[in-house]
């Protein structure tokens, strides 16, 4: 029955549902501390949880206890697992995001199976995502990867292309153009407080752009300090699922 993918060194369904408590309380303590410096008005951080290499039971599991945003980043398995889950009354609200690297031969697979794109980096794959998003289907959410330390090895655009790219989603129909997402280089512990802002700055300079809510930061290790520098959205996998081959 099980392949060597579902043995990974996930954890059992009853420690999966007290790592994922952990997380929200972890997520509400981080709030707390944030909003008395700076009396943030309600809570709306939003637990992204990260489900790659992962099996659908757990998915499964999770949603039938309200968790709704999940992300993969592997465009096949996440596939299979949405189409498997797709049947189970319990998963029917369940948002996917795609936060893997986008080929622009896979596009038309993203824009048909994604509620989300966290990735986008170059105006070429989301005039793709734009043209491949199925009418029937709302508009494509997407936050622009940011690499916001300058590193050579790093995906996401870099802050001076940001202008630019903006403007070129803007002209886009079906996508939604919803904030920023980072991965901060290990040693900057200041990348959190540059990206919001610039995500403040974008917010302030384009009016126009009315869903412009979402700055998506910090994972299993860093997630306090994402929210302290003001995160919506933090995408955290080890810490719900256990560890990963
Ligand atoms: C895998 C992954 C995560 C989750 O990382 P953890 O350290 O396991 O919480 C978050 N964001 C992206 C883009 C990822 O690829």
């Amino acid at each position: 029955m099980t392949d060597m993918k579902e043995t990974n060194q996930s954890v059992d369904n009853q420690t999966l549902l007290a790592n994922w408590q952990q997380v929200k309380e972890q997520m509400t303590q981080a709030y707390e501390q944030a909003s008395e410096r700076d009396s943030r008005s309600a809570n709306t951080t939003i637990l992204l949880a990260v489900s790659k290499t992962k099996p659908a039971n757990m998915i499964a599991t999770l949603a039938n206890e309200g968790q709704q945003h999940f992300g993969e980043n592997y465009l096949q398995e996440a596939i299979e697992k949405i189409n498997t889950l797709k049947s189970n009354p319990a998963c029917a609200d369940i948002v996917w995001h795609y936060i893997g690297s986008i080929q622009r031969n896979k596009t038309r697979d993203i824009a048909e199976h994604f509620d989300w794109v966290q990735t986008l980096e170059r105006d070429i794959i989301a005039k793709r995502l734009n043209d491949q998003r199925p009418d029937e289907l709302p508009a494509l959410n997407v936050l622009i990867q940011v690499n916001i330390d300058n590193e050579d090895s790093k995906s996401g655009c870099l802050p001076a292309e940001l202008p630019a790219l903006i403007i070129a989603i803007k002209g886009y129909e079906r996508l939604q153009l919803r904030g920023l997402m980072i991965i901060p280089a290990k040693a900057d512990t200041n990348a959190f407080a540059r990206t919001k802002a610039l995500f403040d700055d974008i917010k302030a300079s384009h009016p126009e752009l009315d869903a412009w809510d979402t700055l998506s930061m910090g994972m299993s290790g860093d997630m306090t300090e994402a929210i302290g520098n003001g995160s919506t959205m933090v995408r955290v996998g080890t810490a719900i699922f256990g560890a990963r081959d």
